[in-house]
């Protein structure tokens, strides 16, 4: 029997073992079976990560509720992120809910506001016996520009936030990309240099094995898929429908195919990442 875990039971071991745990973003009942199936086949940690907005309904909360069960069936480790929070009334709900980390993101604002928000976030998360991950930088939805992160901000954030993980900006962005983005190396290993967490690059979809190697080589923990689960998710989707015609099909058997194809993409990722 094993219960969720928090970011430090995981991460910081696989920093020091130059491996990264997949984050997948999960949204409904087929995702998240997905996510923990490919987990245990690949007897890995995982982390299933729910996206604020699902925390505007009863989603986060069902969604916790059968990361839990599953959980306590497995033999690995899991871990229930709240991902991109928007406001500390959002970390208490993530929190009560029974995330074992939640992320703050106040990469929108300036560094001084987020490192305040972000401090008051981490000492609600604590408090709580839960882990936090902040942002710096800013990593673009869709066509923006990224805002890099620097090491200097980088060391000035953990030491005045207390954060347990940081998600830096060094090339990626949130979405598909139009060509394949160039990762700033230099600037992750930098930063790497200077600070001992674990650190999480977000907008893994579309970038290449290689150049994910080398970000894990740099103290990446923690690698963020979202989009392209997603989109994988639903392509399987409209492919069962169309395959299907106009007949009549039960919504289980229509997702059942699905759920095995997107199982084997997670546990190929995962197995990258590793
Ligand atoms: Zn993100």
């Amino acid at each position: 029997m094993s219960s969720l875990v928090t970011f430090n039971q995981i991460l910081p071991q696989a920093r020091n073992d130059l491996r990264s745990v997949g984050a997948f973003n999960a949204a409904n009942l087929e995702t998240v079976l997905s996510i923990f199936r490919a987990a245990v086949r690949e007897n890995s940690p995982v982390i299933i990560q729910v996206y604020q907005r699902l925390f505007n309904d009863e989603r986060a909360s069902l969604i916790a509720a059968m990361t839990e069960r599953l959980a306590a069936e497995a033999d690995i480790p899991i871990a229930l992120h709240l991902d991109h929070g928007e406001s500390l009334d959002q970390i208490r709900k993530a929190i009560a809910l029974g995330y074992t980390s939640v992320m703050f993101d106040g990469s929108k604002y300036p560094l001084e506001k987020n490192i305040a928000l972000t401090a008051e976030a981490a000492t609600i998360a604590h408090d709580a016996g839960v882990t936090i991950e902040g942002e710096i930088g800013h990593v673009p939805f869709g066509d923006g520009l990224p805002e890099l992160s620097s090491a200097s901000e980088a060391v000035e954030f953990i030491e005045k936030t207390g954060v347990d993980v940081l998600a830096v900006s060094v090339g990626t962005a949130h979405g598909f990309y139009k060509c394949e983005p160039v990762l700033d190396i230099k600037r992750l290993r930098e930063i790497s240099q200077c600070v001992s967490q674990p650190l999480v690059l977000h907008g893994g979809t579309g970038v290449s094995v290689d150049q994910l190697r080398a970000a894990i080589g740099c103290g990446v923990a923690k690698i963020n898929i979202a989009t392209e689960l997603q989109s994988f998710f639903l392509c399987g989707v409209a492919a069962e429908i169309k395959k299907n015609g106009e007949a009549f099909k039960p919504v289980d058997l229509y997702f059942k195919p699905v759920e095995e194809k997107l199982t084997d993409y997670i546990a190929t990722k995962i197995r990258s990442f590793s």
